[in-house]
């Protein structure tokens, strides 16, 4: 059986979680509903869709515990559009590791079975504009190069993204799960309210929040 994890480089970190040491697996990069300024995800993979077979995956594993690893994080694209995710998950967690989905919040039903099915054991959600019920002309104009890369396309994108994230964020609050954590990048279309907004919306959240500095893929 193929996983939906790629056939690249695991990257080891203790970002996010300081007393764990975590490794990453990705799905495909380029499978995501959004298309965020400068993805730098995109940047570092490009094109890549060798995946890894069940065989491959348990061997990565038992290296990596061998390493010492401690948890490991999905990464992507955005992995609840993988349609053999779980049976991907499954197989991490029959070799006991506990496992954080990094998402961009927009497929809560996923993530809501994922919960249930005991296959995570914590959400990795980037907010990356304030969630509203009515936003400006403007609002709506900037919010769509951060999560679109382009100012053309119909508003109700962005009112679709926000009622999604906001499901999302309170299927948090009700799982305060161990490896649940909350990321917002300072995007240059942000400005300082705007980061204040979101920073009020995740303050009843019994998680971490990290608000991280925007690095422009040029720079990177
Ligand atoms: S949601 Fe993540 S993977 Fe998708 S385009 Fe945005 S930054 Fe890239």
């Amino acid at each position: 059986m193929l996983t939906p994890f790629l056939k690249v480089e695991t990257p080891t970190t203790f970002k996010d979680h300081p007393n764990t040491f975590s490794a990453l697996l990705y799905t495909q990069i380029n499978k995501c509903n959004l298309n965020c300024y400068q993805c730098h995800n995109r940047r570092h993979f490009k094109g890549e869709e060798e995946f890894l077979k069940e065989e491959e995956l348990k061997e990565k594993l038992s290296m990596l515990k061998l390493l010492g690893v401690e948890l490991i994080i999905i990464s992507g694209g955005e992995p609840t559009l993988e349609g053999n995710l779980e049976k991907g998950l499954e197989v991490i967690k029959r070799e006991n590791f506990p496992v954080r989905l990094d998402t961009n919040g927009t497929n809560p039903e996923k993530i809501k079975k994922l919960i249930k099915e005991g296959l995570i054991d914590g959400v990795a959600l980037d907010l990356k504009i304030p969630l509203k019920s009515e936003y400006t002309p403007s609002e709506l104009k900037r919010f769509k190069r951060i999560l679109f890369s382009s100012e053309s396309l119909e508003d109700s994108k962005i009112y679709e993204y926000s009622n999604k994230v906001k499901l999302t964020l309170n299927l948090m609050k009700e799982h305060p799960l161990p490896y649940n954590i909350l990321r917002t990048v300072k995007y240059p279309f942000l400005n300082e309210d705007e980061i204040e907004k979101i920073k009020g919306e995740v303050k009843p959240l019994p998680c971490p929040y990290q608000v991280n500095p925007f690095y422009s893929v040029e720079e990177a």
